[in-house]
């Protein structure tokens, strides 16, 4: 379970990201950050394009920085909007293939911009999350053990 001091860190990563986005068609910023089984916070904002459908969530941008950094299993990931947002329905689908590295339910937390916020988890979220079983052995190749 998430602690109080882990999700003011992560809306601290999330708000400093969320300053950067780059929204010029929504005008509309997000932040985003992960917080890694290893306790290693990577962030994210929006970025959008002026090409339509170019653009990619702050939470998928978040994603992607750990995976980066070479981390891939998740204890949290939380989203850092004017009022409390949860991510959508893609992101929840693309963090839901990293769930399935190890089982392991990961917290969803939204925040405003007060620091306020509300945790939820991604299988309560994403019920009917589709499930790879094809690409299973795959996946769990990238497992580390903490
Ligand atoms: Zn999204």
């Amino acid at each position: 379970m998430i602690n109080p001091q882990e999700i003011k860190n992560l809306v601290a990563k999330a708000r400093l990201s969320r300053e950067r986005a780059f929204v010029l068609r929504s005008n509309h910023p997000i932040g985003a950050a992960v917080l890694t089984r290893s306790n290693n916070i990577f962030d994210g904002c929006n970025i959008e394009s002026i090409i339509m459908g170019l653009g990619s969530c702050a939470e998928q941008n978040a994603i992607n920085h750990a995976i980066i950094h070479g981390e891939h299993e998740f204890k949290a990931l939380l989203t850092i909007d004017e009022t409390k947002t949860y991510p959508c329905g893609v992101c929840l689908q693309y963090l839901y293939q990293f769930f399935q590295i190890d089982e392991q339910d990961i917290e969803i937390i939204a925040a405003d911009l007060s620091g306020a916020y509300e945790v939820a988890s991604l299988t309560s979220l994403l019920p009917h999350a589709y499930k790879t079983r094809q690409h299973l052995d795959r996946l769990r190749s990238f497992r580390h053990s903490f």
